[in-house]
């Protein structure tokens, strides 16, 4: 057997989105399960359509998520587009300046499968009106097919725009085999004549993607549902030059909660923004894995090893995945208990410092970032997205913290502040400020006030928040001096 290579085909059109992503992956498991190639082709050839950062996003997001690949384009250090591999360029718009896509339409024309098409945008407008006014496909009316040699020559003589054309053969059935969808089998009639070659001297995705797909040396083609109408299409074209079809294997979409398709309208669901907020790549990759999949077995949590191990491009449902996000909130979560310290506080650190409440320098001085390991080992159990560390931690940076008097005074004014004396002078005589001994001594008040006034109201007089760490270990950690002042203020 040849080797096997597989890619995937991104176009630039958009921010690469988490549903997105999961395709990736799976053809990403498939290519290292396989001992295969994994190639990154960029299609760009709708060139109307293309978002300037895209491509550089997607790269950065591919880096971030490590999911590395053999051929294709990536990132140096300072965000230049290189390309690697022997099938260069990957990038269908470099591609196309050396002509091979012209050159492939023309060969079609040569061989009977592809004409060309002189038919104005306000004819095909005029064309496709009066088809849907009469409740008619509208297929292309093949006015063009019919022209003779001469009447071509003297069109392309008077410069008029044409574009190529597949032309598709009448009453056959065109049938292949979908790992995913079994056998598909689709009427000729239905399909019209696809253009293939734009008038701008472009390819159009159909023809692009065979011939890339061939060059390249493509053995399985594995993308979403939404690419399965068009799979005929290109089985015509393979047919037409002889060449071997790679298999395909189509994806079921992810799809929001209401069963609708992924889109920008459910929420902002580029890739960039979640790594942004805080979602750690090793929770995106075990969450993604699991929308479509399951190892078939109660285990959630699988590290990366350990799907690669799993993943059976066979057992891929048909149906949809649906995109959960209080799952992935879990699953962040999972991974975020799961890091060192070290590696907690390095992962927040930009938090921290995009929200001014810690400077780069305050991580290099290392008393500091001795009280910071400490501050942020008080918050690693609860924090499910690192965007929420900051807003969990400032009161322990800063002297100027903001209590909500309301959260306070359930009980009265006058209990709250009999409370929070009896708690200054009780603290005020405690020698040893460990969590132990904080325990002991407020506890001997709790007795008096009842557990929860005590805790709580002491809790929000330090750090000023409803939700917030456990008293006692906020209170060793803020230490004596800085706890009891942020008490005597609210008395
Ligand atoms: N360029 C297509 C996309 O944007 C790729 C489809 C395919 O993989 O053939 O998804």
């Amino acid at each position: 057997m040849s080797k096997i290579r597989v890619r995937i085909a991104p176009s630039p059109t958009g921010y690469v989105h988490i549903g997105n992503i999961r395709t990736i992956l799976f053809n990403y498991f498939f290519a290292r399960q396989m001992k295969g190639d994994f190639i990154v082709r960029i299609e760009d050839t709708d060139q109307t359509r293309l978002v300037d950062d895209a491509l550089v996003h997607l790269l950065k997001v591919l880096k971030d998520l490590k999911i590395d690949y053999d051929e294709g384009p990536y990132l140096d250090e300072n965000d230049k587009i290189l390309e690697k591999g022997d099938f260069g360029s990957y990038i269908q718009s470099e591609r196309k300046k050396s002509g091979i896509y012209k050159k492939f339409a023309e060969e079609l024309i040569e061989k009977g499968y592809a004409y060309r098409c002189f038919c104005t945008p306000e004819r095909l407008e005029e064309m496709r009106k009066n088809l849907q006014e009469k409740n008619l496909p509208t297929k292309y009316d093949r006015k063009c097919l019919h022209l003779t040699q001469k009447e071509i020559d003297e069109k392309i003589a008077n410069g008029e725009k044409f574009v190529i054309r597949l032309k598709v053969p009448d009453n056959e059935q065109i049938e292949f085999e979908d790992w995913t969808y079994g056998k598909i089998s689709t009427p000729s009639n239905s399909i019209d004549d696809q253009v293939l070659l734009k008038s701008d001297g472009f390819p159009t995705y159909h023809l692009a993607v065979v011939v890339d797909d061939h060059l390249m040396q493509i053995s399985h083609i594995f993308r979403g549902e939404d690419w399965l109408p068009s799979t005929p299409k290109h089985i015509l074209i393979y047919k037409a030059f002889g060449w071997e079809i790679p298999q395909h294997v189509h994806i079921p979409n992810v799809l929001q909660p209401n069963k609708k398709k992924l889109s920008k309208r459910f929420e902002d669901v580029s890739t960039r923004n979640y790594l942004e907020k805080g979602y750690l790549p090793e929770a995106i990759w075990n969450y993604l894995s699991f929308v479509g999949w399951n190892p078939g077995t109660e285990q959630e949590i699988m590290s990366r090893e350990e799907i690669l191990k799993s993943f059976d491009i066979h057992k891929i449902q048909k149906s949809g995945g649906i995109f959960n996000i209080e799952k992935l909130d879990w699953y962040n979560g999972i991974y975020i208990r799961k890091l060192s310290i070290d590696e907690f506080v390095s992962r927040s650190k930009r938090f921290l410092i995009n929200a001014k409440i810690l400077t780069e320098k305050d991580f290099e001085d290392s008393e500091k970032l001795k009280y910071i390991k400490k501050v942020l080992g008080l918050v690693q159990k609860r924090i499910k997205i690192l965007s929420e560390v900051p807003e969990s931690v400032n009161s322990f940076f800063s002297e100027n913290i903001q209590v909500d008097k309301k959260l306070l005074t359930t009980k009265g004014k006058e209990k709250t502040k009999e409370i929070l004396q009896k708690v200054f002078e009780n603290l005020t005589n405690l020698e040893i400020w460990t969590h132990d001994e904080l325990s002991k001594n407020l506890e001997s008040i709790a007795e008096i006030f009842g557990r929860s006034q005590v805790f709580f109201t002491t809790r929000v007089a330090i750090t000023g928040k409803q939700f917030s760490p456990g008293v006692f270990e906020s209170l060793e950690v803020l230490g004596k001096e800085r706890s009891l002042k942020r008490i005597k203020k609210l008395i």
